[in-house]
């Protein structure tokens, strides 16, 4: 089932994400709603907080579905390893029609469950890194737009009031 993907300004968007205490029949469902709704948006990522469900559980798939093996299901995950530094153009599905250059780490490992409640311990580099990171802060209710400064946060923040005045957001 796709699910409604929630948009910046939703609080559940806004605040830190409980753990999973157990991979129930639940959570299972919550998975594959949340890749069939990232592959129907498109979107190479999307956090549990995305679709209103305030738990700490991500999917990502850089293929968009067309290689089976690049789908990531990370529960619970946790940072191992961050190192390095990029500076990439970045966009979010709860931000549409805006993107902006954002630092992240240029390699990153984590640690979390799959869709079965099995530990792997994930390795991303450049695009999957940033990936990784951007999913994470979804988890502790960041956006890429509270990773702006200045007049480059504002921007986006004063256009994203303007639509919701408007009813548009
Ligand atoms: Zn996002």
């Amino acid at each position: 089932m796709i699910r409604p993907i929630v948009r910046y300004g939703d609080p559940l968007l806004h605040r830190r994400a409980e753990p999973v205490a157990e991979i129930t029949s639940d959570v299972q469902a919550l998975i594959d709603d949340m890749i069939q709704t990232m592959y129907a948006a498109p979107g190479i990522g999307l956090a549990a907080p995305q679709v209103g469900v305030p738990l700490r559980l991500f999917v990502v798939d850089l293929s968009l579905g067309h290689r089976a093996d690049d789908l990531i299901v990370m529960v619970n995950p946790e940072f191992v390893v961050r190192e390095g530094m990029q500076l990439e153009e970045e966009g979010c599905l709860s931000v549409p029609g805006f993107n902006s250059t954002v630092a992240r780490p240029l390699r990153a490992v984590l640690r979390g469950w799959d869709r079965e409640g099995t530990e792997h311990v994930r390795e991303g580099s450049g695009l999957l890194a940033r990936a990784f990171q951007h999913e994470m802060d979804h988890l502790d209710g960041r956006l890429f737009v509270d990773r702006l400064r200045g007049i480059k946060r504002d921007h986006i923040v004063r256009k994203v009031q303007k639509l919701r005045r408007t009813g548009r957001w």
